[in-house]
């Protein structure tokens, strides 16, 4: 992240808090309204400790980060919390989430009371597709798909710069749409899943089935598909070609301009996106072709996400 200006000249600043809180580490900040970074830290999550003291780090770190703001002379606006799983935007609460052990956690509520400010919680990728639509890979376009892949699949549909969040707190799992009806069993239950076939640990855990080399990984299976190993080409391909009729359901659904792929597979490069704009291309019948990018925030994407739910909580655009 970039650093500010030197202390001096920032007095009297408005910034917002924001955390990104995932299942091992949570990133944090101090954003001023127009995105740019004061300060970042992170944390371990701790999510082997439980829910309970999940919550306790959670509002300990926010408010160690506002007091750090005012310390520097800053004036804290508001807190912005992402967090994975289930989230009801509008009440406020976690309603689920696996990696944390939430259940029905009343986190916006929780918060304002310890830290007295007006306080935004969002979901991990939609906060992440927010920022990569806003500042980030999707900032000169209107209508953006942004698609996360990596341990899982996830997307967030941002149109004007608002991230669709559904009726139910739960829009974007375009992971779980059917791609493949007698392929593996997924997470969530069903058989068949993009997510099953195409994220990270899919093509990692399918390399390892077939080769008999445990522990393989979607990088390693890459490595050896770009070295010419059939085995691991044959693995990568059929993950690009799920992965290109997933989102061509999400551009049959949603028509964006760009879409911006996020998560652990990006780091393929050319590797992926050359295989997967032509297995796309293929797919468009009467829709039209979206822009395929890479997001360019990284790992921060959600931070900053978090950092404009706050200040969206604060001039709701
Ligand atoms: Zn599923």
């Amino acid at each position: 992240m970039t650093a500010g200006p030197p202390a001096a000249s920032r007095v009297g600043e408005s910034v917002v808090v924001a955390l990104d809180v995932g299942g091992t580490g949570m990133k944090c900040a101090l954003v001023r309204p127009d995105g740019t970074v004061v300060h970042a830290e992170r944390h371990p999550t701790g999510a082997d400790r439980g829910p309970d003291a999940v919550v306790d780090t959670i509002l300990d770190v926010a408010e160690g980060l506002a007091d750090r703001a005012r310390a520097d002379g800053l004036t804290p606006r508001a807190l912005g919390v992402a967090v994975p799983g289930v989230i009801d935007e509008a009440a406020g609460v976690a309603v689920w989430s696996a990696n944390l052990g939430f259940r029905d956690v009343p986190l916006r509520k929780l918060a304002t009371e310890r830290l007295g400010l007006p306080t935004a919680l969002g979901h991990d990728v939609r906060a992440g597709g927010l920022a990569e639509a806003r500042l980030g890979a999707g900032h000169d376009t209107r209508h953006v798909l942004f698609v996360a892949v990596g341990t899982g699949i996830a997307a967030a549909h941002v149109v004007d710069g608002s991230a669709a969040v559904g009726a139910h707190g739960a829009a974007g799992e375009i992971g779980h749409i059917l791609v493949r009806p007698h392929g593996p069993r997924c997470g969530c239950g069903r058989v068949g899943c993009l997510e099953a076939v195409a994220s990270a640990a899919a093509i990692g855990r399918r390399y390892a089935e077939l080769s008999g080399l445990p522990g393989s990984t979607a990088a390693d299976v890459v490595e050896r598909a770009v070295a010419g190993e059939e085995l691991a080409r044959e693995v990568w391909s059929s993950a690009v070609e799920a992965l290109a009729d997933g989102l061509a359901t999400g551009q049959a659904l949603f028509d964006v301009q760009t879409m911006v792929l996020g998560g652990g597979l990006v780091r393929a490069g050319r590797h992926l996106f050359d295989p997967l704009r032509t297995a796309l291309r293929e797919r468009m019948t009467f829709h039209r072709e979206p822009r395929l990018v890479a997001a360019t925030l990284g790992d921060e994407a959600g931070c900053l996400g978090a950092a404009l739910l706050a200040l969206d909580s604060l001039e709701p655009r």
